[in-house]
């Protein structure tokens, strides 16, 4: 079914309401999680409203928190998130770094336990929209679903790794992936019949390679709860040796640098998040940078295609192209999400809009 991006967010944004967060809270958590479906990115979109909901009513995760500033220089901050929706505490962490790096040109901010903070890419949009240059290393400490190069046992996160460049003209250039073959996400989008995996995405327990979900969550019924503690394989590191050395910085960096700790079986999944935001004013006062930036993605864009009819794309573009279409054509869900969302309504007491159960 597809639907209209603001129907969707309301609805989100009362199922969070109806679960105990405040009316602003509720209505962040619903810009983010929608956002994210915007982007193209569903399996950090309203895909993660059942499993959010639950970690609420479980008292895993906490409403309305405000980060603790544990250290604070004119340069570093080290944040406790106290366990409260990454979509509130990761925009107060950055909102930190912001501000001391507008003020010293230079900042670093480490977050440590966060809820679920969704989509990286969203926190270097907010830095690029102020100006600034950020690099995000992140963990998922409670979440081991990776086996590492080498390995098939689990025992790293899905770790993303994002950096964002501010463009004057234009929307920022943003690369920000798991370094793992595909988020978690991406897997149980794949196992509620949404996109399949990439053939070379799991791992079983014997090194054998392929794209089936059921690795990571044993059996499950179409719209039944995914339990990724109930398979016996594991999502792979991207890029080989390459991919999972990557891997292991940002559980060092997002997890043990932070304070959250690299990534360990525990009960709560969280996540550590180290960020640095460079000023490019301070650092090229004649705005060398920028002019640069845009005479090398011209360059970079000028390669011939490696298809007929292709084209190089660079970081962040895929988003901002899905981005205008999603905003025109609506957020397709498949039904096993869409049923597992209004099941959540329910639990709370929240009926899905008319309109929308008409259109289906
Ligand atoms: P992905 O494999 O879709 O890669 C996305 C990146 O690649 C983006 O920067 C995108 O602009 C770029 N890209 C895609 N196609 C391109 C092309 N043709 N040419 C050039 N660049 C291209 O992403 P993923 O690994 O599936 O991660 C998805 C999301 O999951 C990310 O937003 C990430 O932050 C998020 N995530 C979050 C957590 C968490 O714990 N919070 C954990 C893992 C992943």
């Amino acid at each position: 079914m597809n639907i209209e991006a603001g129907v969707l967010q309301d609805f989100v944004r009362d199922i969070f309401a109806g679960a105990g967060c405040s009316a602003a809270e509720s209505a962040r958590i619903a810009r983010y999680l929608v956002a994210a479906n915007l982007s193209g990115h569903d399996s950090h979109g309203v895909v993660r409203v059942p499993r959010y909901v639950q970690a609420k009513l479980d008292g895993k995760v906490k409403a309305d928190q405000q980060v603790a500033v544990l250290t604070d220089t004119p340069v570093i901050a080290v944040v406790d998130g106290k366990f409260g929706f990454g979509q509130t505490v990761a925009p107060q962490a950055v909102a930190i770094g912001i501000a001391k790096c507008k003020a010293m040109g230079l900042s670093m901010v480490a977050l440590r336990n966060a809820g679920h903070i969704g989509r990286v890419g969203d926190y270097a949009e907010l830095a690029a929209a102020e100006g600034l240059v950020s690099i995000h290393f992140v963990n998922v400490p409670g979440s081991v679903l990776v086996a590492p190069f080498g390995g098939v046992d689990r025992r790293i996160s899905t770790a993303p790794f994002c950096i964002g460049v501010p463009r004057p003209e234009g929307d920022a250039i943003v690369l920000d992936f798991a370094t793992s073959v595909v988020a978690e996400g991406k897997v149980l989008v794949a196992s509620q019949g949404g996109k399949p995996l990439p053939d070379n995405a799991m791992i079983g327990p014997d090194g054998e390679i392929s794209g089936d979900p059921h690795l990571l969550y044993g059996d499950y019924e179409p719209d039944g709860p995914r339990d990724y503690r109930q398979g016996k394989g594991a999502i792979r590191a991207f890029g080989d040796h390459k991919g999972s050395g990557l891997a292991l910085m940002c559980e060092l960096l997002g997890g043990s640098l932070t304070g959250s700790g690299a990534t360990e079986l525990r009960e709560i999944v969280t996540n550590g998040m180290l960020s640095f935001y460079v000023d490019p004013k301070r650092v090229d006062p004649d705005d060398f940078f920028s002019r640069d930036v845009s005479r090398y993605i011209a360059y970079l864009k000028s390669a011939r295609p490696a298809q007929p009819g292709g084209e190089v794309l660079i970081p962040g573009e895929p988003e901002a192209r899905t981005r205008l279409e999603r905003l025109r054509d609506g957020i397709h869900l498949p039904e096993d999400t869409w049923a597992a969302i209004v099941a959540t309504a329910r639990k709370v007491g929240v009926e899905p809009p008319h309109n929308l159960v008409g259109s289906r």
